[in-house]
């Protein structure tokens, strides 16, 4: 197999070790800067929002998550294919496919620097048992990248970022705090 290489990997990697980075972060900061913005600052919504509650029940029973990362930089995706290296990631609908993809990027990015290999990724939509293989060309690469800086840039603004409204305030946990509700 031929040696992967990514001009940003040893800054991204070091940022993501920084700031205790996860597939999550990537996810929010591809959809709503607010939203990434509180989850940085561990503001949480979820408890009282039902459909989040009740998602995550969803999530947590689709099937078993791979124990095989376990203490291997904070990673957790679903399923992880070490012989072919794809990493599997479970969704429940297949909306916010750039921002639902960016978790999944995630991993397989962190396990490429880690390993050195290329690795691929694929989401898996419940709700329709359809896999989406995820883009992992270089310039998804790079919009990881900046997306890891934008998120560097959030953990050290106090203020809430301002904020418009999008489809899916109507699904957000955080809606009544924006008044998007
Ligand atoms: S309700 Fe809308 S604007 Fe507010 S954090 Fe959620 S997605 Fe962002």
């Amino acid at each position: 197999m031929q040696t992967w290489e990514w001009i940003h990997a040893q800054a991204f990697y070091e940022r993501v070790e920084r700031l205790n980075l996860h597939g999550l972060h990537f996810q929010h900061a591809a959809l709503c800067e607010r939203r990434a913005w509180l989850y940085m600052h561990n503001v949480n919504f979820a408890h009282w929002h039902a459909r989040v509650a009740l998602g995550a029940v969803r999530h947590a029973n689709a099937f078993k998550r791979d124990h095989s990362t376990a203490g291997l930089f904070g990673l957790a995706p679903d399923m992880v294919d070490w012989e072919n290296n794809i990493v599997h990631e479970n969704k429940g609908t297949g909306g916010a496919v750039e921002a639902a993809d960016s978790q999944t990027a995630f991993y397989a990015l962190m396990l490429s620097i880690a390993t050195g290999k290329a690795w691929t990724a694929k989401t898996h939509v419940l709700s329709t048992k359809k896999v989406r293989d995820v883009v992992m060309d270089r310039e998804a690469l790079d919009r990881m990248n900046r997306l890891s800086l934008r998120l560097e840039a959030l953990a050290g603004e106090a203020e809430v970022p301002p904020a418009r409204p999008i489809p899916l305030c109507q699904t957000c946990s955080a809606a009544v705090f924006c008044g998007y509700d």
